[in-house]
């Protein structure tokens, strides 16, 4: 199945030189949504975890069929002030200005494995803020699963000393 023709391309979205890749139109469809959750959850039986961190509010599509397929929990990474409780948070950079993840604190165990799945890898930055938390809060980072990964932008480098999967690359 060309996945491909499931994702519309918006250019100039949300803003210009921006080429936004808009995974709603694959969700849409049931045969196009299956496909890539059988195809992450092939993926993510090998790796053993117990836990699947899921950054708001895309990670969540992927993430929650996917635990639930592999008998995994499910743990929300979340912008600031939205989470109840003691919460760690790590800050990232973007092209301009800065923003912040957050985990609850008692989410992972030390020791835990934990996959971290989004829709799309690009910089890397808010797949490193992630992992880096789970790190802090003792978790292990057993893999990355994402649906599409743009090649020519540096995330599968920036994070190199992890598993990473992705489904559809674009340049
Ligand atoms: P990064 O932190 O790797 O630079 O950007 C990845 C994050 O930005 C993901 O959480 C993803 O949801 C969002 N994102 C950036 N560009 C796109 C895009 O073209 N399409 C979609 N669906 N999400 C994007």
């Amino acid at each position: 199945m060309d996945l491909k023709e499931e994702i519309h391309v918006y250019e100039g979205f949300p803003k210009d030189g921006i080429s936004f890749k808009d995974i709603n139109s694959l969700i849409l469809n049931p045969k196009a949504f299956k496909h890539v959750i059988d195809e992450m959850s092939q993926v993510a039986k090998a790796l053993d975890a117990d836990l699947v961190a899921i950054p708001e509010a895309r990670g969540y599509i992927f993430g929650t069929p996917l635990a639930y397929l592999i008998g995994a929990g499910l743990v929300p990474v979340r912008k600031p002030g939205k989470l109840p409780g003691e919460v760690s948070s790590m800050a990232y950079d973007l092209e301009y200005g800065s923003n912040v993840v957050e985990i609850q604190e008692k989410a992972i165990k030390p020791g835990d494995r934990v996959i971290i799945v989004d829709d799309l890898l690009a910089t890397g930055g808010t797949m490193m803020a992630t992992a880096k938390l789970v790190e802090k809060l003792g978790g292990e980072i057993a893999g990355i699963i994402t649906l599409i990964e743009l090649t020519e932008l540096g995330g599968r480098e920036l994070l190199k000393n992890y598993f990473i999967h992705s489904i559809v690359t674009y340049p």
